[in-house]
C-alpha cells in the first residue's frame, strides 16, 4: 500500500526545506560542535528553526541527524548517545508537524570511505545506518532521506539499511562539474548512482548540494530520461564565498526561486535547497510553486 507521503508525491511538486546549520550558527552553534547535540540541549531552537520552514511553505522538514550514525559521532564523542540524539531529533520535527506536513529522518554520509586500505567495511556501514534509521523510523518519521552522499557504495549500504524499516526513502547523491560531465567526489557517474540506488530499492532519488541551481539544470536533463522514479533536486544557493571568515552564498533568495522553478519546469518532481537556502527562499520557491500549478 502507497504511503500517505508517495501519494502526495503524485500530487504534484514537493517542496523540502533549506539549509539547517546556518540556521543553528545564528542561534550560536560554535563551529566543530555536533548540531545534533541541540536536538536534545537545546530542542526548542531545534524546533524553531523547522517550525520556520513549514511555515514558509514546506512539505517536508529534515530532521537535524545529518551526522546522526554511530560512526560519525563518534568521531566527537558522542556514539554512546545515537539512538537519544536521533529520538530527540524526530521528536523536534514531528511536534511541529502541521497537518498536511511530513517529516523526513535524515541521514548524512559517516565521513568513512570503502574501497581504500584501512577503510569500512560495506557491512559496518550497513550497520551504523540499520542504527539510525531504525531509531528514526521507530520515532514516527514518514520517510527517509538519504542525502549529501559522494560515495556510492556508502550510499547503497545507507538505501538498503533504510528500506528494511518499509518507510519510503530517498536518496540524493552530491555532484561536482568536472569537465568531462558530472561526478562525486569518489568519481561515481550519475547514471551509475541512478541504476544502483534504484536497485537497493529507492522511492526517489535525485541530487543535493555543492552545486547551484543552473548547473542543477543541466545534471537534471541528463538523468531525467534516464529514470521513472520521482527526481528531488535540493542546490545550493551558489558558491560560497568567504566574507570574515564566514561562507557567504552567491544566489540570493529570488533568483534562486527563479532557478528552482526552471528545474520543475525541467522535470523536478521534489524541490528545496541546500547550504546557504533560509527559510526566505522557501517562501519564494513556494509562489512560485503556485505560478507552476496555474500554468501547467
Ligand atoms: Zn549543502
Amino acid at each position: 500500500m502507497p504511503s500517505e507521503f508517495m501519494k502526495r508525491v503524485k500530487q504534484g511538486p514537493v517542496l523540502f526545506d533549506g539549509g539547517m546549520g546556518s540556521l543553528l550558527i545564528a542561534q550560536g552553534l560554535a563551529m566543530g560542535d555536533a548540531p545534533e547535540l541541540w536536538n536534545f540541549e537545546k530542542p526548542e531552537t531545534v524546533r524553531d528553526a523547522h517550525r520556520a520552514y513549514f511555515d514558509a511553505g514546506s512539505d517536508v522538514v529534515a530532521t537535524n541527524t545529518f551526522g546522526g550514525t554511530r560512526l560519525k559521532l563518534d568521531a566527537k564523542g558522542l556514539a554512546g548517545r545515537t539512538e537519544e540524539l536521533n529520538r530527540a531529533g524526530a521528536e523536534a520535527a514531528l511536534s511541529v508537524r502541521p497537518p498536511a506536513g511530513f517529516v523526513a529522518g535524515d541521514v548524512g554520509p559517516t565521513g568513512k570511505v570503502t574501497g581504500l586500505p584501512g577503510a569500512v567495511s560495506f557491512d559496518m556501514l550497513l550497520d551504523t545506518f540499520r542504527e539510525q534509521t531504525s531509531v528514526l523510523a521507530d520515532s514516527g518519521v514518514d520517510l527517509l532521506l538519504i542525502e549529501t552522499m559522494y560515495d556510492l557504495e556508502e550510499a547503497r549500504a545507507a538505501v538498503s539499511a533504510a528500506v528494511e524499516t518499509g518507510l519510503p526513502v530517498g536518496a540524493t547523491m552530491t555532484f561536482e562539474r568536472k569537465p568531462r560531465g558530472f561526478f562525486t567526489l569518489m568519481g561515481n557517474r550519475p547514471e551509475d548512482c541512478l541504476s544502483m540506488l534504484e536497485e537497493a530499492g529507492v522511492s526517489l532519488l535525485g541530487a543535493n548540494c555543492t552545486l547551484g541551481p543552473e548547473d542543477m539544470l543541466d545534471l537534471l536533463s541528463s538523468i531525467r530520461p534516464r529514470t521513472s522514479l520521482p527526481l528531488l533536486v535540493q542546490p545550493n544557493a551558489g558558491q560560497p564565498v568567504l566574507v570574515d571568515g564566514q561562507a557567504v552564498y552567491s544566489t540570493g533568495p529570488g533568483t534562486f526561486a527563479h532557478g528552482v522553478r526552471r528545474l520543475l519546469d525541467g522535470g523536478a518532481d521534489l524541490v528545496g535547497g541546500c547550504c546557504g537556502t533560509t527559510p526566505e527562499f522557501i517562501r519564494l520557491i513556494r509562489s512560485e510553486i503556485e505560478g507552476y500549478l496555474e500554468n501547467r
